[in-house]
């Protein structure tokens, strides 16, 4: 038994069904279904051992829990609905999430648009106030919670109380946690907030290899960006490579541990070894051999995320994503290959201000052509992006929101999914305020509108290819259910958006 555990709830704690876009699904409030089956449909439970150890956990927490075992602490994951087999042992519950209050995209634009409270929400909120968390409290565990949402505490100070949550570890928490958990244990005063610096975060040497699966084999190929994005807070900390020979040992114990896929995971997987923001072939062509090797040709494979930019230069210069897909990721089994992308914007004046690198090497005045022509290039080659569209960016302008419209219309042909994401302050936007519905304008809704008609439209194209095999027809049928009923509603959602311009 654990005297440190590392657990977060039930939507992040799920391989959705092996499909990594289910797990958007959660970032949503239930509707058309009920909770209990929309969280069948987006989170099902993990297979655990007899120690509630799941079989795959995030990524993330893989990277804790190897540090704390490497450091000799009686460490490990476990599942939310077995922590009573830690209760007597636990000393230290670590918890980790993408989005704690659904304040992250897209949930807070799926709560703007419905409503509703998003599941992911009301499933943290069950975990901390479920019986098991309450008594590991009331018997002096210590609450440290950290991942790619702890900023979000900043803005929930008064439940951060209530729950006892002790510490909050915003950022790379590799070279932190040993400390803390130490001084944890020991009964030391704790700091409430622990911002990670660029000083402080690890370098390559400092990254330990995961020791269990990670959901969806999802591995780790870089760090950082050189973008240098306004509103984002990857762009702040530095560019790290992660040497072949570690992806690969991550690879094979994903694929020991019965996870039959890879999901390469970077800001910018093409910018791999690249020279600056220009993409190189032979690192990723031998990436790519290397991993899909292992991998096999029945095995998962998609792309955490990519640049449109590094998408059309690496496609115009070398013929790279038509050489990548067709020779190497793509065959009878693998029809598509997913991807996150950044559109952002449509307006060439507001991408200069606020990301000026975004397009390189082309100029921020051709952005609106790098976006067509990168999602040109990823139609051709059965590449289908997930992206998002930045609303309510300190400085921008109604005519800035025009052009994205403009842009929408232009990308209308091709295979896609574009959500709405209202801004965040983050990285050197830090200080500016957000973005509320309250803050939505004519043309903010024109674009949110344009953007669910978009995905709407290519969702059940795209779900046709993605789960064209036998074994998810009930899926397929779930979801074709839910998407008939949001095409049904999108009338209902416009009249709500309508209402608030009126207020
Ligand atoms: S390209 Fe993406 S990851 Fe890089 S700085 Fe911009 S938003 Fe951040």
């Amino acid at each position: 038994m654990f005297e440190v555990v590392l657990t977060t709830d039930r939507t992040m704690m799920s391989n959705h069904h092996g499909k990594e876009f289910l797990g958007f699904i959660a970032t949503g409030p239930p509707i058309g279904m009920p909770e209990w089956l929309w969280m069948k449909l987006a989170a099902p439970k993990v297979k655990v051992d007899r120690l509630g150890r799941p079989v795959e956990a995030p990524y993330g927490m893989r990277k804790i829990e190897a540090v704390l075992q490497e450091a000799g602490f009686n460490a490990g994951i476990v599942d939310p609905d077995h922590l009573h087999k830690h209760l007597h042992t636990m000393k230290v519950l670590m918890l980790s999430h993408h989005d704690y209050f659904a304040y992250g995209p897209p949930s807070s634009e799926w709560w703007a648009l419905t409503g509703r409270e998003p599941i992911n929400r009301r499933s943290f909120f069950k975990l901390m106030n479920s019986p098991i968390i309450r008594k590991a409290k009331e018997r002096g565990v210590k609450i440290i919670a950290g991942g790619p949402a702890a900023w979000q505490w900043l803005y929930e100070l008064e439940l951060m109380d209530r729950w006892g949550v002790d510490v909050v570890v915003d950022g790379e928490g590799e070279k932190v946690v040993v400390d803390l958990v130490r001084k944890a244990l020991n009964g030391e005063p704790l700091p409430r907030y622990i911002y990670v610096g660029v000083d402080d975060v690890p370098r390559i040497e400092e990254i330990p290899t995961i020791k269990g699966a990670s959901v969806n084999g999802l591995v780790e190929i870089m760090r950082g960006c050189p973008r240098g994005c306004k509103f984002c807070s990857v762009t702040l900390r530095p560019l790290r490579f992660i040497p072949l020979e570690k992806i690969l040992a991550e690879v094979e114990i994903n694929l020991r541990s019965g996870v039959r896929g890879v999901i390469l995971h970077s800001e910018d997987v093409l910018l791999y070894h690249a020279d600056g923001v220009k993409p190189r072939p032979e690192p990723l062509l031998k990436l790519h051999e290397e991993v899909l090797k292992r991998v096999g040709e029945r095995g998962s494979f998609a792309w955490a995320h990519a640049s449109l930019a590094a998408i059309k230069y690496a496609e115009d210069t070398y013929g790279l994503i038509s050489k990548l897909t067709k020779e190497y990721i793509l065959n009878e089994h693998r029809k598509i290959l997913g991807v996150e992308v950044g559109i952002e914007t449509g307006s060439p004046e507001l991408a200069r201000k606020i990301m000026i690198a975004k397009s390189a090497p082309y100029p921020p005045e051709q952005w609106p052509e790098v976006v067509e022509d990168a999602f040109s290039i990823m139609h051709e080659n059965m590449v289908v992006p997930a992206a998002t569209v930045i609303l309510g960016i300190p400085g921008e302008t109604p005519d800035d929101v025009v052009k994205t419209v403009e842009l929408l219309d232009r990308l209308k042909p091709y295979r896609s999914i574009i959500v709405p994401m209202f801004f965040v302050p983050m990285g050197t936007l830090k200080r500016n305020v957000w973005f509320l519905r309250e803050h939505l304008t004519r043309e903010h809704v024109d674009a949110m509108l344009k953007m669910y008609e978009h995905s709407i439209y290519w969702a059940e194209d795209i779900i046709n290819i993605y789960m064209s095999s036998a074994v998810h027809a009930p899926l397929k049928l779930l979801i074709k259910y839910f998407l008939k009923y949001v095409r049904r509603n999108v009338s209902k959602y416009r009249g709500k958006l309508e209402e608030l311009l009126k207020k």
